[in-house]
């Protein structure tokens, strides 16, 4: 018993002296561990943050391709340039677009839902109405309104004019 206690620590120290004769490779192992513990971590931020990045926080609205007016969810206004205030009429939770601000019967209804980030067109006059099946939210999306020249496209995903 005597015996097999002493061959225990034998082998105690021997295997305390492989570790210390090991120690750079331990240190490597865990700077390499490290390593790619941070690089799994900094990926997942960096694919949340462009997540975030990617989520459009508003619309623009442009008349032939000029941008006339822009609205963000958080702010809750739309916000039109001077000079195109006449094509634009608010109503109720409508906004009417006139793409001849001297001819009200053409025009567009944009309808903002502020909640779900979203915005499309209720009704229109063009023809065909291809409009009002489209829809910009949040991630994406894009409303062309060919006989009208009116778009609407959600902001800081693209370049609004170059599309
Ligand atoms: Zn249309």
């Amino acid at each position: 018993m005597f015996q097999a206690l002493k061959g225990e620590t034998v082998l105690k120290k021997k295997s305390l002296s492989e570790l210390k004769n090991s120690k750079p490779f331990y240190a490597f192992d865990i700077v390499l561990y490290l390593a790619v513990a941070a690089f799994t971590v900094l990926s997942f931020v960096f694919v949340l943050a462009n997540g975030n990045k990617g989520d459009s926080q508003g619309f623009f609205v442009l008349y032939e391709n000029v941008v006339v007016a822009e609205y963000y969810y958080s702010d809750g206004n739309l916000i039109v340039k001077d000079e195109y205030a006449a094509h634009f009429k608010t109503d109720g939770e409508k906004v009417r677009f006139y793409p001849d601000k001297n001819d009200l019967n053409d025009y567009n209804d944009i309808v903002i839902d502020k909640t779900n980030k979203t915005v499309s067109i209720a009704d229109a006059t063009c023809a065909g109405k291809d409009c009002t099946t489209q829809k910009v939210s949040a991630s994406g999306g894009f409303i062309y309104c060919a006989p009208h020249a009116l778009k609407i496209v959600p902001t800081g995903l693209t370049d609004p004019v170059s599309g």
